[in-house]
This record gives C-alpha cells, sequence and structure tokens, in this order.
C-alpha cells in the first residue's frame, strides 16, 4: 500500500497516474455535447448505491471507467456554453494547474512552519487585491473558502468593531436582494432575531438609500447600535450593484461599518471597461470577493479584505502547539491567526498562476466579454415580445419570464416557466435558474462563459418558450 503514498521513490507513479487521470477529462471534456445529460436522481443513485466501498478495486483504470459512470457522464458542465444557470464559471487552464500543484504539495497555509512561500505568495495575492479596490497602506485579508465564509468573518469584526456586549440592540443593514448569507451570519454570531434590516431596492434593484438614511436615523433614535450596512455588489439575483458612494457616506455619518459584499462583482476589479462600476468601494470597512464566481477560478477560491489589518485580531487565537504568542513578536507570518479555518487550503495559488499566465487585464477581459453579451441578452429579450425582462444588467445576469399574449393567470404563466426550467434541464439541452421576483417565478441566466453568443442566448429562449408553450397547450387540454 505504501506505493500509493506520494513521495520520492513514487514520482513515476503519480506522474503516471494523474496523467491518466488528467486525458480522461480531457477527452470527456473534448466529446461533451451538451451541459446536462438531464439524468434524473432516481435514476442515478442506484449506480452509486451499487458501489461497494469495502471492495476496492485495485486498479487505476477500472475506477477511472467506473467513474465515467458514477460522475462524469452526467455531471453539470459549467464549461458548457449553455451552461446559464447559477454563479458558476468556466476555468482557466493556469488555474487549474495551479490546482493540481497545490494538491500536490499539499501546504497548509495556516502556519509558516505548513508552508513558507505558500503564505508570502497568499498576502502578495491579498495586497494586489487590496490595491485594485483602494482600500489604502493599512490593508490586509486572508483567503476564505468562500463568499459565505468572507461574509462571516467580516461581520464577526463589524460585530466586535461595534464594542458593545448588548448583543440585542445591533442591527445590520441589508437591501431585500442581499445574499441570504447575511442572515445566517447574524444568527451564528449570536445576534437578536430582528438583527437584519431588510431594504427596499429601487426599480434597477439597487438598495434605496433614502430608506437606508431613515432606518439608520430611526436606529439611533431607538438607541439601538447600527453594527454593519452590508452593500451588495453584484447582487446573486441581478448582478445589480448598490449606491456604494451614497452608502458610503451614511456610514461615516453614522459611525457604521461598511461592508461590501463583491462576491460576484469583482471582476470588475480586472476590468478594462467597466471598473467605474464599482467606483465607492473603495471606502468599504471590509469586502468580499469571490475569485471562482468572476475571476473564472475552481472552487473554492475567496478572500475577505479589510482596511484596517487591526481589526484582523478579532478572529485571532494563540494555541501553544499551533501559533503561539511569541510567533508575533518574531515576525512569524502565521495566516492563522487572521482565519476562521486552521488547515486551510493554499487556493491561492491558483490565482497566482492566472495572473502570471494571463495578467489580470486577461481575467478582466474576459469578464469585459460577459458584461456585453448580457447587455445583447438584454436587447433581444426587450424587444423579444414572448418575454418579460427585469432589469437591464450591470453585470452578466438577466432575469426574465415567458409571458404568452393569449394567458391572462398570473399562475399559469408561473406554472409555464417552472415547467419550461425542468423541461428544459430534464433535456440537458440548456441550464437555466430560476428566482422570485415580486411572489412570481422568473427565469435566469447567469452569464459567466465568454464562449456563449447571442445565437445559443436566441436558441436558448426559443427551447423555453417551446417547452412553456407545449405545456400551456397541453394544460388547455386538460382543462377542456
Ligand atoms: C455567491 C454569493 C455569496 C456566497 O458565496 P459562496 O462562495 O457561494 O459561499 C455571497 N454573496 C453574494 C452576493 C453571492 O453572489
Amino acid at each position: 500500500m505504501r506505493s500509493h503514498l506520494l513521495n520520492d521513490t513514487t514520482a513515476e507513479r503519480y506522474r503516471r497516474t494523474v496523467t491518466e487521470g488528467v486525458e480522461r477529462v480531457a477527452a470527456h471534456l473534448a466529446a461533451t455535447e451538451r451541459p446536462f445529460t438531464g439524468i434524473a436522481v432516481d435514476a442515478l443513485a442506484p449506480r452509486i448505491d451499487r458501489i461497494d466501498l469495502d471492495r476496492p478495486l485495485h486498479d487505476t483504470a477500472a475506477v477511472l471507467d467506473e467513474l465515467e459512470e458514477v460522475y462524469l457522464r452526467d455531471a453539470v458542465h459549467f464549461h458548457h456554453p449553455r451552461y446559464l444557470a447559477h454563479l458558476n464559471c468556466p476555468v482557466v487552464i493556469p488555474a487549474v494547474l495551479g490546482e493540481a500543484v497545490l494538491t500536490a504539495i499539499n501546504s497548509s497555509l495556516d502556519t509558516w512552519d505548513q508552508s513558507a512561500g505558500g503564505t508570502l505568495i497568499e498576502r502578495k495575492l491579498i495586497d494586489w487585491t487590496a490595491a485594485r479596490i483602494g482600500l489604502g497602506p493599512a490593508a490586509d485579508g486572508v483567503f476564505t473558502s468562500g463568499g459565505t465564509q468572507s461574509n462571516l468573518q467580516a461581520l464577526l469584526l463589524a460585530r466586535e468593531e461595534a464594542k458593545t456586549d448588548d448583543l440585542a440592540s445591533l442591527r445590520v443593514f441589508a437591501s431585500e436582494v442581499s445574499h441570504f448569507s447575511v442572515q445566517k451570519s447574524a444568527k451564528l454570531l449570536g445576534l437578536g432575531p430582528d438583527a437584519v434590516v431588510t431594504l427596499p431596492v429601487d426599480h434597477d434593484k439597487r438598495l434605496h438609500t433614502v430608506a437606508l438614511a431613515r432606518e439608520l436615523e430611526r436606529c439611533r433614535r431607538d438607541g439601538l447600535v447600527p453594527m454593519a450596512v452590508v452593500a451588495t455588489a453584484g447582487t446573486t439575483d441581478f448582478g445589480s450593484i448598490d449606491p456604494l458612494p451614497e452608502i458610503a457616506d451614511l456610514c461615516a455619518r453614522y459611525g457604521t461599518w461598511m461592508h461590501v459584499d463583491a462576491a460576484y462583482g469583482c471582476g470588475l476589479l480586472a476590468s478594462l471597461k467597466y471598473r467605474d462600476r464599482i467606483d465607492g468601494i473603495e471606502h468599504a470597512d471590509s469586502v468580499t470577493v469571490d475569485y471562482h464566481k468572476s475571476f473564472f477560478q475552481p472552487v473554492s477560491s475567496s478572500a475577505v479584505l479589510v482596511r484596517d489589518a487591526a481589526t484582523l485580531r478579532h478572529a485571532t487565537y494563540h494555541a501553544e502547539y499551533l501559533n503561539p504568542r511569541r510567533t508575533v513578536h518574531e515576525r512569524i507570518p502565521n495566516q492563522v491567526d487572521k482565519s476562521l479555518q486552521t488547515t486551510r487550503r493554499f487556493d491561492a495559488l491558483k490565482l497566482w498562476m492566472t495572473l502570471r499566465v494571463m495578467g489580470a487585464d486577461g481575467i478582466g477581459q474576459l469578464f469585459d466579454e460577459v458584461c456585453d453579451l448580457a447587455a445583447q441578452g438584454w436587447e433581444l429579450l426587450a424587444a423579444d415580445p414572448r418575454f418579460d425582462v427585469v432589469v437591464a444588467p450591470s453585470l452578466s445576469t438577466l432575469v426574465f419570464r415567458y409571458v404568452p399574449a393569449a394567458v391572462t393567470d398570473p399562475a399559469g404563466i408561473d406554472r409555464a416557466n417552472l415547467h419550461a426550467r425542468k423541461a428544459l434541464f430534464a433535456s440537458g439541452d440548456a441550464v437555466v435558474a430560476g428566482t422570485k421576483v415580486g411572489g412570481r417565478h422568473y427565469l435566469k441566466f447567469t452569464l459567466l462563459n465568454p464562449e456563449t453568443t447571442t445565437g445559443d442566448i436566441a436558441a436558448v429562449l426559443d427551447l423555453i418558450a417551446g417547452h412553456a408553450e407545449q405545456y400551456l397547450g397541453e394544460s388547455l387540454d386538460r382543462a377542456s
């Protein structure tokens, strides 16, 4: 069994095994025709149930054959131009190479004595990101597992900076289309059930700053503590960007921590054309970025950045066995001092490889392309009488619904749209997402693939209309 351990004597086996796997995946990718096979849970589950984990195959090729059956063949493919659903990007090859390197070396970024250069590389990427945001000379941050964790950590720092033991008095302000991890974080942080004050959005799905000003004033009047405002730079559902400069002014006036959730909108940090859409982000006290959403990085790759490095102390705990207090005085860089995690992947390497091979402009160009595609898709939708489209895109998201002229019953339209999404998924021809707007069912394209064309968008819209019409036709037949 020792021959399976990766070390000096097995380097050749490592090379052969991983190459075998890479060749399988490459062949699989080259042969992918659809984003999904449309397989149902009931069809796939028995194939996995059948596998006896206590009877290993002892043969990599056989295991790869089996993997084809249980996973690869029916996986949902984010790289396919007709995968238009969630905030998943196709990945860039330099980052995939980084992933292969980081798992083989398996550095853990909690302490210097488990990573060495990895720690310095991560720190340099944090500094690079903070500089792109414009957070100033005292900025710092740390890589995290995702936007959810980044938001949690940012709100932990905000809670501590609010400097009160009366957790029930703390209030967090966020728009009604902010990410649900804000609510989850509030719960985890022990805030009261009313802690998150949900604010309305304007016609463009941007936080209403008049409402924010009113609620901040009310908070002060009621003797409560405005712990944080969460501004979303790229909402998950619409890609809308809250008015950051106005929010920054209000935060300054009320002494409130400004957190910018740029999990999605962070792609603009590299943009060659649209960087100004997130102007104002430089005023933030903390920022969430998800490189695995708009920097074309594999999951996971995310970070939380802060304006003032000193605030990260709220996440510090000194353990004798790991990062004793004296290491601070010895100036040993232990990233665990800044992180909620202990053992932690060297995800930063993927971004490093990407920037070294492609440069930030390369990433920005790809992100600009999907923003442009969304603008063209919006024009298609706005001109198409079969569809109602919600808001002109600020990033790369389109929310719309099929609205047949002949059908006026809102519940019927809801069912037709729900059906179209399901039928499309089951066909595997395309994958789209859904959400609710004003209590009604809508469909959503999140465009993160520069290979997607307006032709793809038009074709998928036709497929959606076809499925919806068929459903409505059948339900009329059923009724008569
Ligand atoms: C996706 C998303 C998150 C959560 O990030 P994960 O990486 O999925 O944990 C938070 N905020 C926004 C706006 C998002 O779009």
